[in-house]
């Protein structure tokens, strides 16, 4: 019997029980909805607006060309707050998931905190940056970051005062696009959690994942706006839903050895 967040029962539920049980390659895409239960808010969900400021003017590079300070200023907070938080019981199901899952698994993140990592999870990649990352414009080395950069340190690596938040602003280009990409082309379970369904190129990835003939989960707080692209969504809390399908992932898997 499907639990009662699911679609499916019956002989569907037959039918998505097989489906589940053969899948070997997972990619995990996670947005803004499991951070908020760590208490980690988007500046979408403040209205748009931080300070007055319109997101366009604190999260482009037009905006760092403009008003650097300002700019400075509003990640410096955000690189603050994200450390205050605690990874939640679904960033908790996902490290366990990477820990035990035997396939293959690649957990893409929209999200630029770091509860993923800090709850253990290690087959992860930031397509649009992370908080704790700063980026220099001078020599163009990354360096791990915890502290503010509005009052323009030094770059480690060379010594320029030239570092700016290694986030994907509005307009760039996300990172490792092609090895998420490859992920997907190749997986037999995409299931996305928490995300708004609305920003590209993350927003597509399920149709993609549908033309390589993957099965397509949601698992989301309220329909999406591409819920009607998946096979199968549950709503609930991240925290109550991650734990459950992690649970029955590896509920097959242990069945099948
Ligand atoms: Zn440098």
């Amino acid at each position: 019997m499907a639990d009662k967040h699911s679609r499916l029962d019956g002989p569907l539920c037959t039918a998505h029980r097989q489906a589940m049980a053969d899948i070997r390659n997972i990619v995990v895409l996670t947005g803004a909805g499991i951070s908020a239960e760590s208490g980690i808010d988007t500046f979408r969900s403040a209205g748009g607006l931080w300070e007055q400021h319109r997101v366009e003017d604190v999260a482009t590079p037009e905006a760092f060309a403009r008003d650097p300070d300002l700019v400075l200023r509003f990640y410096d907070m955000r690189r603050a707050n994200i450390q205050k938080a605690y990874p939640n019981a679904a960033h908790d199901a996902l490290a366990r998931l990477d820990q035990y899952w035997q396939g293959n698994l690649l957990i893409v993140t929209q999200n630029v905190d770091d509860l993923h990592e800090r709850a253990g999870a290690e087959r992860l990649i930031h397509m649009h940056g992370e908080h704790l990352s700063a980026w220099c414009l001078s020599c163009d080395g990354r360096t791990r970051w915890h502290a503010p950069l509005s009052d323009r340190p030094a770059c480690p690596q060379c010594g320029e005062a030239a570092l700016r938040p290694d986030i994907v602003w509005f307009g760039e280009m996300p990172y490792r696009m092609d090895e998420i990409d490859r992920a997907i082309g190749q997986c037999d379970l995409f299931v996305s959690i928490g995300t708004s369904g609305a920003v590209y190129p993350a927003a597509g990835y399920v149709r993609t994942a549908r033309h390589y003939g993957a099965r397509t989960l949601e698992l989301n707080l309220d329909p999406s706006q591409g819920s009607i692209m998946f096979h199968e969504c549950r709503m609930g809390r991240a925290t109550d839903l991650v734990p459950a399908w992690v649970d029955e992932m590896l509920t097959h898997q242990a069945e099948r050895l």
